[in-house]
């Protein structure tokens, strides 16, 4: 397997390999930059095929957490770490107490958080090992709920914000009463991203593959409910994906009549410089999914940092408003799809990392 020579490494400044074979731990962190402060990023625990495609998933992710990180302007690097097993089957507390000795060992360059495969109570084990461990104490949330490792709310109001933003930016109204929206995916952040909406006066257009979550949009919010297909062709304002990546591809964008694109799922140009480019001839303005859902993120750092002050969290998550508006007027002069200039931006902040928000 490849490293230096492998087409996913960025100049990582560490990946480290580990293995325990009293608990089975297969494991790789990697760090990508620390210029502004530690590597924070999720540990995922996924039965990959291969030592190569985890390899590919945690250069890929760790480098998405420097630039996710940077534009919102965090005290905080990029980093990831992957353990290879089928989390159903494999996962013991042996096994994560080793993967906790294991993030020890990095002596803070690398701070964990929950990912796929990963859950709160598993990070507590992590943390009998380690202290660098972020997401896993009771706070109050944005929804006022006491409770520990949920960034939703803080995600789904970073998204609102900059949903707003975009709707500025492009239809030239601060007022979202009457605007037309379609939510794909009304799970933990796009139900509350629709109840922000909702609550601004928007008319809601919703749709999951769970009845359950559609009817709950249907008699809270009054939305209306569509199928799976029919989401993208609606003749709305915004689109806003929250389910899952690649849903900004060739069929999908054809049938856009949306002028926004403004929704939480990671990784939604199924190709980046193809969809990207796309969208933009297409006069849509897409805001960058690592640029819109930094709520989360930033949330779990406040957490991680000890600052408990509500506002200050709510101050920082609304900052998406500047980067947004940054992101889209230098698109505009300079010509370019939103994504690029959102890394341009990221790469900026990272490369010289001088403007670190105060609050955090
Ligand atoms: P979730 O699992 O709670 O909700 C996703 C919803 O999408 C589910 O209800 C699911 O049934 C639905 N869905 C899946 N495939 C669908 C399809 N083809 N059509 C319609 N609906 C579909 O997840 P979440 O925490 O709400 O996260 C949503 C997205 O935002 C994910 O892509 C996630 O990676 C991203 N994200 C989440 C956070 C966070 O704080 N939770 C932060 C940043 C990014």
């Amino acid at each position: 397997m490849n490293v230096f020579s492998h087409p996913d490494f960025d100049d990582h400044e560490k990946v480290l390999f580990g293995s325990d074979p009293a608990s089975g731990l297969k494991a790789i962190i990697a760090v990508h930059n620390t210029n502004r402060g530690p590597a924070l990023g999720g540990c995922r625990m996924w039965p990959y095929n291969n030592d190569n495609e985890a390899m590919r998933d945690v250069l890929r992710l760790s480098r998405g957490m420097t630039y996710k990180s940077a534009l919102a302007n965090l005290p905080l690097g990029g980093g990831k770490a992957v353990i290879i097993g089928n989390p159903r089957e494999q996962k013991t507390p042996e096994l994560l107490r080793a993967m906790g000795r294991l993030i020890e060992s990095v002596s803070g360059h690398y701070i964990t958080a929950e990912d796929s495969g990963t859950s709160v109570p598993d990070l507590k084990i992590m943390a009998e090992e380690t202290s660098y461990v972020a997401g896993i104490h009771e706070k109050h949330c944005l929804d006022g709920q006491l409770r520990s490792g949920d960034p939703s709310p803080s995600t789904a109001y970073g998204v609102f914000v900059g949903l707003k933003s975009a709707v500025q930016y492009r239809l030239g109204t601060n007022d979202l009463s009457g605007l037309k929206v379609a939510v794909q995916g009304v799970g933990n952040v796009g139900f509350r991203l629709a109840k922000h909406l909702k609550e601004a006066g928007a008319e809601l257009w919703v749709t999951d593959i769970y009845d359950d979550m559609v009817k709950r949009c249907v008699n809270e919010l009054g939305a209306t409910a569509v199928s799976s297909d029919e989401i993208f062709g609606l003749d709305v304002d915004v689109f806003a994906p929250c389910a899952m990546g690649s849903i900004l591809n060739n069929h999908t964008i054809e049938q856009l009549k949306a002028k926004v694109i403004a929704g939480a799922a990671n990784n939604q140009l199924e190709n980046d410089a193809i969809h990207g480019e796309a969208l933009r001839n297409k006069g849509i303005l897409y805001a960058p999914d690592y640029a819109i859902n930094s709520g989360g993120i930033i949330d779990v750092c406040y957490e991680r940092l000890g600052n408990d002050d509500p506002d200050a969290l709510n101050q920082h998550i609304e900052s998406v408003h500047d980067t947004l508006m940054e992101i889209f007027s230098r698109s505009d002069s300079e010509q370019q799809s939103t994504h690029i200039i959102a890394d341009a931006v990221a790469r900026e902040r990272f490369a010289n990392p001088r403007n670190i928000h105060q609050a955090a």
